[in-house]
């Protein structure tokens, strides 16, 4: 088979599940699964010049092309339709929009690949309190103007516990078993973060805000960007060695960085940035699907829906001549194909962005330098109930304190009214222990046994009985999973460098502009493109 050939097979071969593979841990029972994720073959495309170099057998003529069907690409397209454009296309690699929001499922449940929740709404979103409002997730506001979530869509009780000292307790803030003064340190932290939650710069901005880009100039918090979280925390008197492990659990949570890596700045946004009140919930609640936030992708694809390409590469981007020309293969024909637009908005990683810009080597060598994605495993393990150590009782998110990974959420969870024999179980594990490009080349060399045994090794403290109840795991590799907001990219000139327009038609919505990858933030890079696409 020549080279041509086996990358464009091995690409339809990663658009489908993985091989489904089996292991065995201590005793007899087979634990059944697959690997399964975005591979490296799209790289290799996107460079082999025996793909990028055909002829298109077709030229697709339209207004804007959206690239990139995660949540920052279905905002932008999302916002285009409001605003009366129906000239656009979206393309997505993928069978299915949705990115990191990906969702899959079994006959026990539907569950996530990559994000579970929302946490409450920040409330001066006002565009994206209409899409919650719009798939009834806000059904109403209270005198106060606040809203009214959806209560089949709060997190059910029990909502978090951690495993701790041989015991589970509630919440996932360490106590049990801690000192005083350890707790009165935690105490002590958590008032400074309240602090900064409700503090405004001389500019007159939240300090830290979402998005990102409307925080505060001011350089009493700019300077918390070039120190770790890490150094942060010694600096201001925090050793107490529970607090350092919530801190670096929380950067690994929501950054998947370790926090000597992860700047003091995101890591008090962690705490700070979420300011969301709702009138029937309490202000840490979060919003929480079966299949996470794949329902809220698939909320936003409803109107949008006829103007998707699915299973559509784009394979370089010509800025020359007028307008754009992006070159894109159909997987499932493996024609290539030209299609033309005024303006591009490329909702694409910038890693990616630099493969379809090619011939910018200075943008190329600038992403390479600045830009640090954190490779993630995810595995939905499907279970029998498992045997219970003391203390609180299954809940939605269960932490392992000073495990390997984060712990698991309950998909199950949210499934009303399931009293099935089988849970489903989402496995976090954010690959920090090397440099990232290491454990991403460690984690593709990982077999399915590998991967089962690294979780069992995890989890056999807290579930004697994993050996016998793990019946299926299905483990999903995010290789490029987030952005890492590691010192000086949030407000560094870099991130803000990258966000420039090219050529007056090339716009960028990705949620990596935002140095910070959650929800929001990609539907707001999303709607900034569009903005600026419209303006146009
Ligand atoms: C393990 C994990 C857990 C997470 N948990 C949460 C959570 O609980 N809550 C939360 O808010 N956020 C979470 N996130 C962050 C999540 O990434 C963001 O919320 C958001 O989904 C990112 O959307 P995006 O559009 O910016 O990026 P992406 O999801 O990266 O979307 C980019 C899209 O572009 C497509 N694409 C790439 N190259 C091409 C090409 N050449 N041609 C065509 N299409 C292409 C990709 O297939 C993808 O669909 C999590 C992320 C990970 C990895």
């Amino acid at each position: 088979m020549n080279r041509k050939k086996f990358i464009l097979e091995s690409l339809a071969l990663s658009a489908m599940p993985g091989l489904l593979q089996q292991c065995r841990m201590a005793g007899k029972h087979v634990i059944r699964g697959q690997i399964s994720g975005a591979n490296s073959t799209i790289g290799h495309l996107l460079r082999d010049p025996a793909v990028t170099g055909r002829k298109p057998d077709e030229i697709i003529e339209t207004g804007t092309l959206v690239v990139g069907g995660g949540v920052s690409g279905l905002s932008a397209a999302r916002r285009l339709l409001q605003q009366g454009r129906k000239d656009f296309i979206l393309i997505e690699l993928d069978k299915q929009p949705g990115g990191n929001a990906a969702c899959g499922s079994n006959e026990v449940s539907a569950y996530p690949y990559g994000a579970h929740y929302i946490p409450l709404p920040n409330n001066e979103l006002t565009a994206y309190l209409q899409f919650l409002e719009e798939c009834g997730v806000i059904t109403g506001y209270d005198a106060e103007g606040l809203p009214l979530i959806n209560e089949l869509y709060l997190c059910f009780d029990p909502q978090e516990r951690l495993y701790i000292h041989g015991y589970w307790q509630e919440g996932i803030i360490p106590a049990f078993g801690l000192p005083d003064s350890e707790l009165q340190q935690i105490k002590r932290f958590l008032a400074e973060m309240d602090g900064f939650r409700k503090a405004k710069g001389a500019d007159g901005k939240e300090a830290f805000s979402i998005p990102v880009d409307s925080s505060s100039n001011d350089e009493q918090f700019l300077q918390l960007d070039r120190i770790s979280m890490h150094d942060w925390l010694l600096q201001n008197n925090y050793n107490a060695p529970g607090l350092h492990w919530y801190i670096n659990y929380c950067c690994r949570d929501d950054f998947g960085t370790d926090y000597r890596q992860a700047s003091a700045w995101a890591g008090i946004h962690y705490f700070a940035g979420r300011k969301g009140l709702a009138a029937n919930a309490a202000p840490q609640s979060v919003i929480t699907w079966p299949e996470g936030n794949g329902w809220l992708v698939q909320q936003m694809q409803k109107k949008i829906a006829p103007y998707i390409l699915p299973g559509t590469v784009a394979l370089n981007v010509d800025t020359t001549g007028e307008g754009v020309t992006v070159k894109v293969l159909e997987v499932a024909t493996k024609k290539i194909k030209a299609i033309h637009a005024k303006t591009c908005i490329l909702a694409t990683p910038q890693f990616v962005n630099s493969r379809l810009l090619a011939a910018d080597d200075a943008r190329k060598k600038t992403i390479a330098d600045h830009f640090v994605y954190q490779p993630w495993m995810v595995a939905n393990i499907t279970s029998r109930k498992l045997t219970e150590r003391s203390g609180a009782g299954l809940s939605w998110d269960n932490v392992l304190y000073k495990g390997r990974g984060l712990g698991y959420v309950e998909a199950t969870h949210q499934l009303i009214g399931y009293q099935g024999p089988k849970q489903v179980l989402t496995y976090y594990l954010p690959l920090t222990e090397k440099k990232a490009a290491e454990e991403r080349t460690a984690a593709q060399k990982r077999s399915f046994e590998d991967w089962v045994s690294l979780i069992r090794e995890d989890l056999l403290a807290a579930h004697p009985d994993f050996d016998e109840m793990i019946d299926e795991v299905d483990v999903w590799v995010w290789g490029h999973g987030m952005i890492s907001p590691q010192r000086n990219f949030i407000h560094g000139a870099v991130r803000k460098q990258m966000q420039q327009p090219l050529a007056g038609k090339v716009y960028f919505a990705h949620s990596d502009l935002s140095g910070i990858s959650v929800f929001e933030e990609a539907f707001y890079q999303g709607l900034k493109a569009a903005d600026a696409v419209l303006q146009a």
